[in-house]
C-alpha cells in the first residue's frame, strides 16, 4: 500500500533551516525582548533588501499588513477599493476593516488574476485604490494597474501574500505600488512559526504611518499620534525565525520553479487546463493549480488513490455569506465563478521528491486517460 501524499510537507524546509530556526528562537527566549525590538528591526532591513524597497514594517499578519497599508494611504469610510473576487477573504476583509467598501471586478480567464479592463468599468467618483492579488504567486498585470492608477489618480496597493520574490517586467512584486503586503503564515513561501506579515514601501511617510498604526498610533510609548491604530505588532520570535529562513528563500523558490516545470511537462498531454505561460515574468508557485470541468470528481479519484489536493478557492468572495453585504449575486463575475468551480491545487512543496511527484503525475494519467 502506498503512503498518502500530502498537499504540503514543511519537513524539507525544517531539514534545511531547522538548526538556524531553533538557535533563533532560543536567542529570543533568552533575550527577554518578545515584541518588536532589534530582531524585528533586523528582519525589516533584511526583507526590504530582499524585495528591493527602502522600507519594511513587520506586522502580526498579512491581513493587518493590508489593512494598515490602506489606512496609511488615507483610505477609509466613503472610499471604494477595487479588487478580485478570486482571492482569500482577507483581501476584502482588510478593506472592510478600514471602513471603505470593496468593489469587485472579474478576473482574466487566462491568468486568473484581476483583469485591468474590467476594473476600468467599475471605476467611479469614490474609487480610491486598487488591490491586485498575485494569485498563486503569479504577478497580476502590474504595468496595466500602474497606468490605470496614474491615469485616474488612484493608489496601488499589492496583495503579495503569495508572491515572495515573484517579478513582473523585471521588477519584484510588492515594489510597484505605494505599498506591498506580505503574509508569513506558515504555509506561505516564506513562513513563520505562527502568524506574521509585513508592509514594504519606498515611501518614508507610508512606512512611518504603518509603523505607528501597528502600535496604537504611537512612535514613542504613551504618545499616540495617529487615530485608528491597533495592536498589530510583529513578535520578536517570529522575526528571528523569518531571519533564519530568509537566506534559503531564493533556493526554495528555485526548487518550486523546477517542480512546477516538471508538472507542466508531465501533464501537458492530459485533458487539464494548465497554468498559462508567464513569459519573462517570474511565477513563484505558491500554488500549482489545474482546471478540470469535473473538479470534484477528479479530487475524489485522487483522494481514493492517496493523493491530497487543495482548492484555492472553492467559493469566490462575492458568494461568501460573510460578504453578502456587498450586494453581489451569482452570475456577477462568471470568470471567477467558473474558476472556483474548476480549480484544483496539486501537491507541491520545497523539497518534494521527484518520485513522489511522478506518482501524482502517473495517477492523474491513469484517471484521465
Ligand atoms: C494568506 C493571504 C492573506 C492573509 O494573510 P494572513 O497572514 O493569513 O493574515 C491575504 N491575501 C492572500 C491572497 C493570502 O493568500
Amino acid at each position: 500500500m502506498n503512503t498518502t501524499i500530502p498537499f504540503v510537507d514543511l519537513e524539507p524546509q525544517y531539514r534545511d533551516a531547522g538548526a538556524d530556526i531553533e538557535a533563533a528562537a532560543l536567542r529570543v527566549l533568552r533575550s527577554r525582548q518578545y515584541v518588536l525590538g532589534p530582531e524585528v528591526e533586523a528582519f525589516e532591513r533584511e526583507f526590504s533588501t530582499a524585495i528591493g524597497t527602502r522600507y519594511c514594517v513587520g506586522t502580526d499578519s498579512g491581513t493587518s499588513a493590508l489593512r494598515l497599508a490602506l489606512q496609511a494611504c488615507g483610505i477609509g469610510p466613503g472610499d471604494e477599493v477595487i479588487t478580485t473576487p478570486a482571492t482569500f477573504i482577507a483581501t476584502v476583509e482588510a478593506i472592510r476593516q478600514t471602513g471603505a467598501r470593496a468593489v469587485l471586478a472579474d478576473i482574466d480567464p487566462a491568468s486568473w488574476n484581476l483583469d485591468p479592463a474590467r476594473v476600468e468599468h467599475v471605476l467611479g467618483p469614490r474609487s480610491r485604490a486598487i488591490i491586485p492579488v498575485h494569485l498563486h504567486g503569479r504577478s497580476a498585470d502590474l504595468c496595466a494597474f500602474g497606468e490605470l492608477c496614474l491615469h485616474h489618480g488612484l493608489t496601488l496597493v499589492e496583495d503579495a501574500a503569495q508572491a515572495h520574490l515573484a517579478h513582473h517586467g523585471g521588477r519584484r512584486c510588492g515594489t510597484m505600488g505605494m505599498a506591498g503586503c506580505f503574509s508569513f503564515y506558515p504555509g506561505k513561501n516564506l513562513g513563520a512559526a505562527g502568524e506574521a506579515g509585513a508592509v514594504v514601501t519606498s515611501d518614508p511617510e507610508i512606512a512611518r504611518r504603518v509603523a505607528m498604526l501597528r502600535d496604537f498610533g504611537s512612535e514613542r510609548k504613551y504618545e499616540h499620534i495617529l487615530q485608528g491604530g491597533t495592536n498589530a505588532r510583529l513578535e520578536s520570535i517570529q522575526a528571528a525565525i523569518l531571519r533564519a529562513k530568509l537566506p534559503f528563500l531564493e533556493g526554495w523558490t528555485q526548487d518550486r520553479e523546477r517542480i512546477a516545470l516538471r508538472y507542466l511537462e508531465g501533464l501537458a498531454d492530459l485533458p487539464l487546463t494548465l497554468p498559462a505561460a508567464v513569459g519573462s515574468d517570474r511565477h513563484v508557485w505558491h500554488v500549482f493549480a489545474v482546471r478540470h470541468p469535473r473538479r470534484d470528481w477528479l479530487r475524489q479519484e485522487l483522494a481514493a488513490r492517496g493523493i491530497e489536493t487543495g482548492i484555492h478557492y472553492p467559493k469566490p468572495v462575492h458568494l461568501q455569506p460573510a460578504c453578502q453585504y456587498l450586494g453581489y449575486r451569482e452570475g456577477d463575475f462568471p470568470h471567477a465563478e467558473a474558476y472556483c468551480r474548476e480549480t484544483l491545487s496539486l501537491p507541491l512543496w520545497t523539497g518534494m521528491p521527484d518520485s513522489v511527484q511522478d506518482r501524482v503525475i502517473e495517477t492523474l494519467e491513469s484517471i484521465l486517460r
